[in-house]
């Protein structure tokens, strides 16, 4: 008998019709065999409705409350479940984070797993009970209730998965799987079959909003198989899964676009040693995620250092930088939130000559200036003008041709 993870999105646990729908899979899914663990998310927007409702109350927001305050979200959609689960007769119990055995870090709205005690959960299991768990959520070392992040009930469900040592984690979503594309940007934008969790993270990594990135990690660092599909219809989805060396892999599987970057640039920095070990020691020290980093060459003994930082990050990144400039003798700090990343990202490219060329020359007849370029074994990257980001995205989709099927 299969142990699998079901995991269900907040669209997919929305409102009373949606719920009953999750228990209709839960049972189906037993109906043919399967043990099976629940996860969910908070009920549709709750998560943002809670965060604005903290927001009108007070403008100091203590991370331990927050986090008793955004748990609160996944308990209601356990609780309803397992009454929807109750009314056709299948036996389920409600689990929070802290009673699922999930220990965290003390790291409050973004904290770190580093341990599962899975005993409640395998007892409820003996005794063909299912368990549901409230996902995003967990109690950290000091025995206080914590978050996983934004998006982290994703990785509550790989990570009990790996615990359990299920045989796959099925996520639930609005979405129908992993895309070439955004559809809202290109209407061909194709499903595809499968990806690997190296392609995965780097989609993730990049802009598509599928999976949390946190989640590919731990499934790709415990071998989990991912299925990601749709709570609404019951079309195939996506696997996401361990790249298969026997099979010729796809050059370029999507393209993503991360729109909510900005780019500071510090302008005339002596071209020194231990001048850039300044700058991002101070960025790092004040918690700033540094993507895309560029350095001119130096004319006259100056140079000029530009990075890219998630946009939420800006206003850390500027006063960091502008409090070492002087200290390394650089003259002004540039700020840019007018940017976008469009990335192609494809495990083929690794062994395929040729995709550069091809990215730049589709952008350059669309007439899109690249204006940074990073890269990885498999993904490229470039920064545009962000009123050029969907233009950019749909030439290469075009180019690399994703809207035919593999
Ligand atoms: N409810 C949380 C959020 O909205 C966690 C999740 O949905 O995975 O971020
Ligand atoms: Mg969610």
């Amino acid at each position: 008998m299969a142990l699998v993870v079901l995991k269900f999105g907040g669209s997919s646990v929305g409102d009373a019709e949606r719920i009953r729908a999750v228990a209709d899979r839960v049972a189906r899914a037993r109906r043919i065999g399967n043990d099976v663990v629940v996860v969910v998310s908070a009920m549709g927007k709750t998560t943002d409705s809670l965060l604005r409702l903290a927001g009108d109350v007070s403008s100091v927001q203590p991370g331990r409350e927050v986090d008793m305050l955004l748990t609160s979200g996944e308990r209601i959609s356990m609780a309803l479940v397992c009454m929807a689960l109750a009314e056709l007769g299948i036996e389920a119990s409600s689990f929070t984070g802290s009673q699922a055995g999930i220990i965290t870090d003390t790291d409050h709205t973004k904290a770190k797993i580093l341990e599962i005690r899975p005993k409640r959960l395998q007892d409820a299991l003996n005794s063909g009970i299912v368990p549901v768990v409230a996902g995003f959520q967990g109690v950290s070392t000091a025995n206080d209730i914590t978050t996983l992040g934004r998006g982290g009930s994703d990785t509550t469900a790989v990570a009990l998965a790996a615990a359990l040592g299920a045989d796959r984690c099925e996520i639930y979503t609005d979405v129908p799987g992993v895309f070439s594309t955004d559809p809202r940007i290109v209407p061909e934008a194709r499903r595809l079959n499968s990806v690997s969790f190296e392609e995965m993270m780097e989609i993730a990594a990049n802009g598509g909003r599928v999976l949390a990135l946190r989640s590919v990690e731990f499934a790709r660092n415990h071998h989990v198989p991912i299925y990601v599909c749709s709570s609404f219809t019951w079309e195939p989805g996506t696997w996401v899964v361990e790249e298969d060396p026997s099979m010729e892999e796809p050059v370029v599987s999507a393209v993503t676009c991360n729109a909510a970057q900005a780019k500071v640039t510090l302008t005339g920095v002596p071209d020194q040693p231990g001048v850039a070990a300044k700058l991002f020691r101070a960025l790092a020290d004040s918690l700033v995620n540094i993507d895309m980093i560029v350095q001119n060459t130096s004319m006259a003994g100056f140079t000029d250092i530009s990075f890219t930082i998630p946009q939420d990050e800006l206003s850390v990144s500027i006063a960091a930088t502008e409090q070492l400039a002087p200290t390394i003798g650089a003259s002004t700090v540039l700020v840019d939130d007018q940017i976008a990343q469009v990335s192609i990202i494809g495990a083929g490219m690794k062994t395929h000559p040729g995709v550069t060329a091809t990215m730049f020359e589709a952008l350059s007849a669309a007439m899109i200036n690249i204006e940074m370029i990073s890269t990885s074994p498999i993904r490229l990257s470039c920064v545009v003008r962000r009123d050029q980001a969907d233009e950019a995205v749909r030439v290469l989709h075009r180019a690399f041709e994703l809207e035919k099927s593999d």
